[in-house]
């Protein structure tokens, strides 16, 4: 029997098949029928903060193959493995990451993967690269956002080695064991930001481009975190994951969105709406402390009208409406600027 025999029954046994013989699949359509059951993705939740259904990473596996989409921060990388081996899976069983963007709640646990298993292949934004290879900058900026927090909230963060980087672009299409998934180019929250969209299942992961919506509501909240939020191109990487008409959106705050054309039309609006909001409250307050005040007791009354209490707590501390004001206020003020 071939290593590679041997290996696909050892993960056939670790997933609960049976298999009969070594024989090659085409000779036993039941034992395809077994790789077609292999072929599945699950939601691993986090638990960030402790917190049920705040930050949600992917795991896609395909005929042996495993790889996870936004592995989540240093802080939650104990519960990544605890979900990992729920299913019978440990990182040393990895082949690769894929990385939205590079902020800290979607991939600050990818250098610690990566040290545990140094084949794993990260797929990153060209942009976005650079300070996965040297996180410094990156650390230094979400120290100034999170002075006092930043361990508690994120853990370590690792620098990941330029070897194990897959540089994107967009337009590139990944074959992840038999999985079909195209890389898009989807800037607006982050200039970095990439969608991947599993044309097998019909799966988009939007990472942040389709803002927060925890899985069974239908409310639907901008993130617009500094130092990159660019409202004008957001539109065009709406229209980019749109075009694709894909069956489901996957969000990492939190899970799928059943009715993307719709999801993204309300997220749109209120996220124009929130940055008219924003304008306004720069026009009128009477300090940068009493701006953020106003604009979060007016987004925060915006939630709970369509939300219970706890739920509506629970969107505005996953998303972080102070950080949504930051990054709508730099944004408007650099526009400013260049307009002048
Ligand atoms: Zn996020």
């Amino acid at each position: 029997m071939s290593t590679s025999t041997s290996h696909r029954r050892a993960q056939l046994r670790r997933h609960g098949f049976l298999i009969l013989s070594p024989l090659p699949t085409a000779n036993f359509p039941f034992l395809r029928y077994t790789s077609l059951l292999m072929d599945s993705i699950t939601t691993l939740d986090n638990l960030w903060m402790g917190r049920p259904r705040s930050i949600a990473a992917g795991l896609l596996e395909s005929d042996g193959h495993r790889t996870v989409v936004d592995p989540g921060p240093g802080s939650t990388l104990e519960t990544l493995h605890r979900r990992l081996q729920a299913r019978g899976i440990g990182v040393g069983d990895l082949d690769a990451i894929l990385l939205t963007h590079i902020h800290l709640d979607h991939a600050g646990a990818t250098g610690a993967l990566v040290r545990k298993n140094p084949r794993l292949a990260v797929y990153v934004h060209r942009i976005g690269a650079p300070h996965v290879i040297d996180p410094s900058k990156l650390l230094a900026s979400a120290q100034r956002l999170w002075p006092n927090e930043l361990q508690r909230l994120f853990g370590e963060t690792l620098p990941v080695p330029v070897e194990n980087l897959r540089i994107l672009d967009g337009g590139e299409n990944l074959k992840l064991g038999s999985r079909q998934v195209e890389v898009v180019y989807t800037p607006g929250h982050a200039s970095h930001h990439v969608s991947y969209f599993d044309k097998t299942a019909g799966v988009a992961f939007v990472g942040d481009t389709a803002g927060v919506r925890m899985e069974g509501n239908s409310f639907v909240m901008p993130a617009t975190p500094p130092p990159d939020i660019d409202l004008g191109i957001w539109d065009t990487s709406f229209a980019a994951i749109l075009e694709r008409k894909p069956a489901r959106l996957f969000l990492t705050h939190f899970g799928y969105s059943e009715n993307p054309s719709e999801h993204i039309s309300l997220f749109r609006e209120r996220l124009h709406r929130w940055a008219a909001l924003t304008a306004e409250i720069l026009r009128t307050a009477a300090s940068d402390a009493a701006a953020t005040d106003s604009f979060m007791s007016a987004t925060y009354a915006e939630i709970s009208e369509h939300l219970p209490a706890d739920e509506a707590a629970h969107y505005a501390f996953s998303a972080g409406l102070n950080l949504s004001f930051l990054g709508l206020a730099r944004y408007l003020r650099k526009r400013a600027t260049a307009a002048s």
